[in-house]
């Protein structure tokens, strides 16, 4: 470390070596002692150790930079002059508290010391200095034992008994017959304080420190050892917060909150962080420290009750938390201490909040003339508005759940919104109970295309295997359902009709609560509030003169509207999905799986009869019977899109997924559609393949069957057709999937072509139309060039090159991926976010080739990373056209186009 740097950044007195801008060096906290305190604000007077020390400390073997020890006692000096007393004076002692501080704040996760400094004799001075013997004492016995456990590592043995020093206190309060450590004497502090110190010598085999230089070092080397504990980089992990940051050290003089009655320590919000209202919010203690307001020793008061026990205090922090909010600009998170009236504030960062907050903060603050409309967008957090969307669980009844112990397992969080219904396991059951009048949860080991009916009539999904791109994860986030996947606690018995997670039974029709923001899974019922944003925007049961977040909302999106460069697109199979992605101002449908169509009503016979038959003449009469009911689907869906690009595409998954499995279903199957069982069996099992997902599918199947593709573009364009006629503008994009030569496209190309030609000659009427390709294969990215002769637009499909770029299999990862995240091979799961460096660099190779050949190729994305904001921010910045992503993710994918534009 050079040594022009400099190793301590002293703050007190209304002068400050740091500023607010400071946060890499001075981590957040530190930012934000030494900007109050420039501000004229009261802070106890302290210095900041810099992140750059700590970097060093974990680059060089834990040892600490030269010079550093002069300059932590030349700081520490300043402190002492600061307030005249001097830290160890027996006399009139000066305490300290060593804190951490990163630079994105990470509650609760690295260590603090409090009291440090206090001896056998400095506890003496405190006590005659405060005229307080047991408040001196009281310090003393918390100190002992929090440098006990942070700095000494004196822990229990395992994670279920209690600490050494707890259960030392326990006994005292049990032999004094006490339920509180408030009711416990000077005398009895007194002899715990020794009790204490015998424990840890018979423990570690050493003293505890009398001197407070040496507690000090001990405390800043295990505040710098707490940012490498395992909750500090799980944090760091969950949050995306880079191990090399490191911390910074805030050592500053202790002010207490625990002297007297006209003491107290509190926590408050400049605005409500649940609701974002202006008002002022938060919790104190009399007579207390904050770590007991905290950990919840005590049960806090309200805020505006400090108005009446101190109301000059009180009044000095509503006026420096107002000056706080005007000054950072942003809604401020602050711990204050009141001592003997006196009012000093130990931390102001920005509040944690709620996507209801965060949008509310927002879009008041641009009001209010705090913040342009751009940082407004900056502010909230895209998956945050998600909560806005999704019905969502009384907060008081999910708690009361986990502390009655109903919380049964975690599993991905991959349809988020709360869902409390009765259990049942099969999909017909759903739709049968749903019909009914019953709530359901569709709980399933794994879902199939079979399902989709049951998960329509489902309040939510629940799976005991599979990814976020599993079926049941992306067809739930179209629907907008709940929706957990992967729950591997649960053991799922269908013929039982039971499940199992441990020791807990649950049988079909008890109740589960599934929360798909969390991933948590709750036994028994938790009550649900709908979104007021979907009442005005879809059902329209609410005027948005009565929904004033739906007001913000709008307002909101507006701004991200006239921000973003990506076009915002829909994934959308039918003409209600289309309905909802309309109400929330989609541009377009990017990606129609007509596959799904096919599951609708009585189709699936007509589907059947068509893998079945015989041959061409018997396959072109079962796809007549489907063309006009796909006729009607895509007349419903080009209707409702008006003239905006509606992107249909053929036939992907492979035939065998539209049979029946069970013995029974094909035994059935084969008297209703009057076949041979032994035939139907046969072709079943001809159909089989090892690796359906590299198989028959995508324009394999047009490829082969081109009577099928046939039938669609026809049903397309009838729909196209009829809708001109009665002057409409529909803009239908035919898209060919998994192609990985121009070949496949020019074959496929012909034909829709011709089918096209066919059809408006037929009506007499032109349509707009383009016909284009997923780009999904590596292959078809680095022949993107020849590809692009013949396509007009591409769209990539991300789920199928995330598996064919990885060679990991989009059905089975889940059961691996989570641990290879977890051990750091992989950053994140790549279904969720883009693979930047292999999936983003092929996507790169293609749009470069695809333009050099055909200038102004339409390029957008349908796979599930459409609508996750970090794959869509790479989006922009590899210039895209649109993202495609489900209805409900149309406002979040709209605020990361906005962010991503505003980034640059
Ligand atoms: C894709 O592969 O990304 C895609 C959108 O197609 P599907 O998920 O239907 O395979
Ligand atoms: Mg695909």
């Amino acid at each position: 470390m050079a040594t022009k740097n400099r190793l301590t950044y002293s703050f007190g007195a209304g002068k400050a070596d740091g500023h607010a801008r400071m946060r890499d060096l001075l981590g957040g906290k530190g930012a934000g002692l030494h900007e109050m305190t420039r501000i004229g604000i009261p802070v106890p007077p302290g210095f900041t150790i810099p992140t750059e020390v700590c970097n060093y400390f974990y680059a060089h073997r834990q040892h600490y930079p030269n010079g550093l020890e002069k300059a932590v006692a030349d700081a520490l000096h300043k402190v002492e002059n600061n307030l005249g007393r001097r830290f160890g004076d027996p006399v009139n002692p000066l305490l300290l508290s060593v804190r951490s501080g990163a630079r994105e704040s990470m509650p609760g996760m690295m260590d603090t010391v409090l009291n440090l400094g206090l001896n056998d004799h400095t506890v003496e001075g405190l006590a005659a200095q405060s005229k307080n013997p047991r408040f001196a004492y009281d310090s003393y016995r918390r100190f002992v034992q929090m440098y006990a456990d942070v700095v000494l590592g004196l822990k229990s043995k395992d994670k279920t008994a209690a600490n050494p020093l707890t259960q030392i206190l326990e006994s005292k309060k049990a032999q004094r017959n006490v339920r509180l450590d408030t009711e416990l004497s000077a005398d009895d502090l007194r002899e715990l304080v020794s009790a204490y110190k015998r424990e840890i010598k018979s423990r570690l085999g050493k003293e505890f420190p009398e001197d407070p230089y040496e507690q000090l070092w001990g405390a800043i080397s295990a505040v710098f050892g707490s940012w490498n504990n395992d909750r500090a980089i799980a944090y760091r992990e969950m949050y995306r917060i880079p191990h090399h940051w490191g911390t910074a050290v805030n050592v500053q003089a202790m002010v207490f909150g625990n002297l007297g009655d006209d003491c107290a320590t509190g926590v408050t919000f400049t605005r409500d962080p649940a609701t974002g209202e202006k008002n002022f919010y938060g919790e104190f203690l009399i007579n207390a420290q904050g770590e007991d307001v905290v950990a919840g020793i005590r049960t806090p008061r309200a805020i505006s009750e400090l108005e009446q026990t101190m109301p000059k205090a009180y009044g000095e922090l509503r006026r420096v938390c107002k000056l706080l909010e005007k000054h950072f600009r942003e809604m401020q998170d602050i711990e204050f201490t009141i001592e003997n009236h006196k009012l000093w504030l130990l931390q102001t960062r920005s509040g944690k909040r709620t996507g209801f907050a965060a949008l509310r903060i927002a879009v008041d603050m641009v009001g209010e003339r705090i913040i342009s409309k751009h940082e407004a967008l900056l502010r909230v957090e895209p998956d945050q508005l998600n909560q806005l969307l999704r019905p969502i669980f009384d907060l008081q009844g999910k708690q009361r759940a986990q502390r009655e112990g109903h919380l049964l397992g975690r599993g991905l969080a991959a349809g988020p919104g709360a869902a409390t219904g009765r259990i049942v396991f099969h999909a017909a059951d759903a739709v049968e109970w749903h019909g009914r009048g019953e709530r359901v949860v569709l709980c399933r080991i794994e879902t199939s295309p079979d399902d989709i009916r049951g998960m329509d009539a489902a309040q939510g999904v629940l799976t005991a295997r599979g990814g976020m791109t599993s079926h049941a994860a992306l067809v739930a986030r179209q629907m907008g359902k709940v929706c957990i996947a992967g729950c591997e606690a649960l053991q799922i018995d269908y013929a039982a009709r039971m499940l199992h997670v441990g020791s807990t039974e649950l049988r079909e029709g008890d109740w589960i609560s599934l929360d798909g923001s969390s991933g948590e899974v709750f036994r028994g019922e938790i009550q649900t509030l709908p979104s007021e944003i979907l009442q005005v925007l879809l059902t329209r049961s609410l005027d948005i003169r009565q929904s004033e977040i739906s007001q913000q909302f709008m307002k909101f999106m507006k701004w991200a509207d006239q921000t973003r460069k990506l076009g915002v697109r829909t994934n959308a199979d039918q003409p209600d999905q289309a309905a909802i992605a309309k109400a929330f101002g989609s541009e377009g449908i990017g990606l129609c799986r007509t596959e799904h169509m096919f599951f609708q009503g009585d189709r699936i016979q007509a589907v059947r009869e068509m893998i079945l038959a015989e041959d061409e003449t018997g396959r072109r009469r079962a796809l007549a019977k489907l063309l006009p009911m796909q006729r009607q689907d895509f007349k419903g869906i080009l209707d409702i899109m008006g003239g905006l690009p509606v992107t249909i595409r053929t036939l992907d998954p492979p035939l065998h997924e539209f049979l029946p499995k069970t013995d029974g279903e094909i035994r059935e199957l084969a008297q209703v559609m009057g076949v041979a069982l032994e035939t139907l069996r046969h072709k079943v099992s001809v159909l089989q393949e090892f690796n359906p997902m590299l198989g028959h599918r995508g324009c394999r199947l047009g490829i082969s069957y081109p009577e099928i593709t046939e039938m669609q573009a026809q049903a397309i364009f009838e729909a196209a057709c009829e809708l001109r006629r009665e002057g409409k503008n529909p803009f239908p994009e035919v898209m060919i999937p998994l192609v990985s030569s121009r070949q496949e496209l020019h074959e496929q190309r012909i034909i829709v072509e011709r089918v096209a030609k066919q059809t408006m000659e037929k009506f007499r009427v032109k349509v707009r139309y383009l016909i284009g390709t997923m780009i999904e294969l590596p292959r078809a990215c680095m022949v993107a060039d020849e590809i692009a002769e013949e396509a007009d637009f591409f769209s990539f499909g991300t789920n199928d090159l995330t598996q064919t770029c990885l060679g990991l299999s989009r059905d089975d990862a889940g059961k691996f991926l989570p641990s290879y995240v977890l051990q750091g091979l992989l950053p994140e799961d790549p279904f969720v976010s883009i693979d930047r460096d292999g999936v983003g660099a092929l996507m790169q190779i293609a749009i470069a080739k695809g333009r050099r050949h055909h200038k102004g190729l339409e390029m957008g994305i349908c796979g599930e990373h459409g609508g996750e904001p970090r794959s869509i921010e790479f989006c922009h910045q590899v210039g895209l056209d649109y993202v495609s992503c489900s209805p409900y993710r149309v406002a979040i994918a709209k605020l990361a186009a906005a962010q991503a534009a505003l980034r640059k």
